[in-house]
């Protein structure tokens, strides 16, 4: 029978219904309106907004599906890491479902959830690379099983997503800024501006974005006290300039992961990407020939299921309790939780 997956750990109440491979149904209700006067997530909000939301999504799904509860086999929720007042909504609702039908319950890691998609996506096999790129994370994964990563490096300072939001909010440009910088960048030329290759020069999978975003913010300044404003095509200049730089970091820092992760990886080799930075078209195509120089496949699954949605968490929730692991009603909500807990399996599950 169907997973019911529920998740509400930052700006997005979403809920799915999975059997297998097969996705049921998938609702995502995001908040962005919301938070938009504030210029970024309001976590009392956000977790108000989850409380109010998310019987209504469950619902929407489990009628998207053709189903009542009564065709749901367990109930998955994402219980860490993120606001903790949202995950706390979920985790309410998932338990109070889980009480009142007597239905088996998974707490999921919400970033166990990116890292196992390619699996729900493409059926990739165990181990596989994995570059977790979003809003709110940065970090190269060799995903060893449901319940096993091992993490080779990522972002010291901010994600990359933050970074393009920042550099859009510099720019004037609109909110969500990825797409925004991707389309100023079109008629832009990459090389009128020198922006850093933040550790490149160091040895290892770790990366840094901030400085990239405060050279930007220099450079804008000095455009503005030389010329009095900002043409267009300065905003598209470095626009393009800034998508070069962190393209060329993480395109530097995937060759190094898939080169480690390579050493010890049997079978056939494959690097997949997940989180919504992964909707860029230059990093896409730059990720894709790393692949391709290293003879591994590449696989980025659908944007839709990229970003936060509930079909993941149902989905790792299914895996985890094929590999034996379920929760009690004394489930914790987890601000934060990391993947890799060294060569120790995934803690928190079971609990
Ligand atoms: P997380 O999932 O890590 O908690 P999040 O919810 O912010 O964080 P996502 O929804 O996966 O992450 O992705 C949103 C981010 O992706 C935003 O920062 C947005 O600017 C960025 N993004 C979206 N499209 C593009 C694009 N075409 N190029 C670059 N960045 C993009
Ligand atoms: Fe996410």
């Amino acid at each position: 029978r169907p997973i019911l997956g529920i998740e509400s750990s930052c700006d997005d109440s979403a809920a799915a219904l999975v059997r297998g491979r097969e996705v049921l149904a998938s609702v995502v209700v995001g908040q962005g309106r919301l938070h938009a006067a504030f210029g970024g997530v309001v976590p009392e909000i956000a977790a108000r907004a989850h409380a109010e939301t998310l019987d209504a999504v469950v619902r929407r799904a489990l009628g998207e599906a053709g189903m009542d509860l009564r065709g749901v086999g367990a109930v998955a929720v994402t219980s860490g890491p993120g606001l903790i007042g949202g995950v706390l909504a979920g985790v309410m609702t998932a338990k109070g479902i889980a009480a009142g039908t007597g239905l088996p319950m998974i707490g999921v890691n919400h970033l166990a959830g990116h890292a196992l998609t390619p699996r729900l996506t493409d059926g990739l096999a165990f181990p596989y690379l994995m570059l977790l790129v979003s809003g709110g994370h940065c970090q190269f994964l060799i995903v060893r099983g449901p319940d096993a990563f091992t993490r080779l490096g990522g972002t010291i300072d901010d994600a990359p997503g933050e970074a393009f939001d920042k550099v859009a909010r510099i720019l004037g440009l609109p909110q969500p800024g990825g797409p925004s910088v991707e389309a100023a960048s079109a008629d832009g030329d990459p090389a009128r501006f020198a922006f850093p290759r933040p550790l490149l020069d160091r040895p290892g999978c770790d990366m840094s974005f901030s400085g990239l975003k405060t050279a930007v913010l220099r450079q804008r300044d000095a455009l503005v006290a030389e010329q009095g404003g900002l043409w267009r095509q300065d905003r598209a200049d470095l626009c393009a300039g800034f998508q070069r730089a962190v393209r060329d970091v993480l395109a530097e820092k995937a060759r190094r992961a898939l080169a480690i992760y390579m050493e010890d990886a049997p079978g056939e080799p494959a690097m997949a990407v997940a989180g919504g930075v992964a909707a860029n078209g230059p990093l896409r195509a730059a990720l894709q020939d790393v692949a391709a120089a290293a003879g591994a496949r590449f696989c980025a699954p659908p944007l839709a299921l990229c970003t936060d949605n509930a079909a993941m968490i149902a989905f790792a929730g299914q895996e985890l309790m094929a590999s034996g692991h379920r929760s009690g009603l004394d489930l914790a909500a987890r601000p934060r939780w990391p993947l890799d807990a060294g060569a120790a399996p995934m803690l928190g599950y079971g609990r």
